[in-house]
């Protein structure tokens, strides 16, 4: 079931929807228990844990071999960090899966056309996906959104809209074209974070099913920090984890609507002005689940970090100096473990795991503006 959290209405998962008839975006209300045993041991994508996740049975699946992604262990700053390459997911993403249990949803549903909007990689991911399952899509884009992204939504064959103005501007733009077709929003949809929920599967079972202390990821509308913990309470409701991480989420000091409410102690997004960044990925100033996302870092015993734009340009650089290629958005997670590690937050001896979220290939225009002149390119 689909279930509204504002009217509490219920809907079955035989219809397409996108939202409540109230406009509340919809929740996924499902009683799928993990077990271990039924993990398909042959497949290397998230499918493996298709037993776990909601579809009808007989639903056309739609996938690119998304998933089961790398947990490499390496050095930082001389002490041993799990780094979760989910940035190696097909296009470039993690977005992907979420993608893949949304677009096999649509294809189940027959539905022919959708819009979305993105500041880049959910569009590109969902016009990846489409192109796969031959669903016509449209997809807004802030003008200013990299142009490796634009090119790769439109190379997918997606009708590519671009929005002058903020990524507020997009969305306003997104859903006056949501009239008349099928709004296939990432952020809205209820099955999206039930595909990221795979990343705690995945970690659970490539640690031998016990979890790290702490995971850090970076959140914008949250759909990480949700998923992660959404897949953390069904493995501990099967009981096969006993331990559950600390979710230590990262904002950037430019955009920190939900940093700075979990700050102040509120359980609403702060209302912002932004500022300019280079992590675009997570520059959300009205993350649509905010009180969710903020009850699950609370309850998870965790907390926010914001990072300065010449933080994440040192992390990325030293990243890419230890063999990780990510993007502004997702270096991020360097800035905020090197400021955990300073300020204790993270101890010499607890284990930690840091979700890199997206390819440092997608964004060269941006990459070559910060370094280029330093690099001498
Ligand atoms: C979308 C995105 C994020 C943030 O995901 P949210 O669900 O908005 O929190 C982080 N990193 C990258 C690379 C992204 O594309
Ligand atoms: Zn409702």
């Amino acid at each position: 079931m689909f279930v509204c959290p504002h009217c509490q209405a219920r809907y079955g998962t035989e219809e397409p929807i996108w939202r409540c008839t109230c406009g509340s975006y919809l929740n996924p209300d499902f009683d799928l228990p993990f077990e271990p045993k039924r993990i398909a041991k042959d497949n290397y994508s998230l499918w493996r844990y298709s037993h776990a996740l909601p579809l009808a049975p007989g639903a056309s699946i739609v996938t690119l071999g998304e998933g089961f992604t790398p947990l490499l262990p390496l050095s930082w700053r001389g002490k041993e960090i799990l780094f979760k390459l989910d940035y190696l997911c097909p296009s470039g993403s993690f977005k992907d899966r979420g993608t893949t249990l949304l677009v096999s949803q649509l294809e189940t549903w027959g539905i022919k056309e959708v819009v979305e909007d993105s500041s880049g990689n959910a569009g590109a991911s969902l016009a990846t996906y489409a192109a796969r399952a031959g669903i016509n899509c449209t997809i807004y884009v802030p003008a200013k959104a990299s142009r490796g992204k634009r090119v790769q939504i439109a190379l997918s064959g997606a009708h590519l809209v671009a929005v002058p103005g903020s990524r507020e501007d997009t969305t306003r733009a997104v859903l006056t074209a949501a009239e008349n077709t099928f709004y296939a929003s990432h952020n809205l949809s209820p099955l999206f974070t039930e595909g990221v929920k795979t990343l705690a599967f995945e970690l659970a079972e490539q640690l031998d099913w016990s979890l790290p202390d702490s995971i850090i990821v970076p959140a914008g509308n949250g759909s990480l920090v949700l998923g992660l913990a959404a897949g953390m309470q069904q493995l501990w409701k099967a009981g096969v984890i006993s331990t559950r991480p600390r979710l230590i989420a990262v904002q950037t000091s430019a955009c920190a609507p939900l940093a700075t409410a979990f700050a102040a102690g509120q359980t609403e997004p702060a209302l912002i002005s932004k500022g300019e960044t280079l992590a675009e990925g997570i520059a959300s100033s009205t993350p649509p689940r905010g009180h969710e996302v903020l009850a699950a870092v609370r309850e998870s015993g965790g907390t926010f970090v914001t990072v300065s734009e010449e933080e994440i340009i040192s992390a990325l650089l030293e990243l890419a100096r230890c063999g990780i290629y990510v993007e502004p958005t997702s270096a991020t997670v360097g800035a905020a473990l090197n400021q955990c590690l300073e300020t204790g937050t993270i101890s010499r001896t607890e284990r930690v795991v840091v979700v890199l979220t997206g390819s440092g290939l997608k964004a060269t225009d941006k990459l070559l503006e910060v370094y280029g002149r330093r690099l001498d390119l």
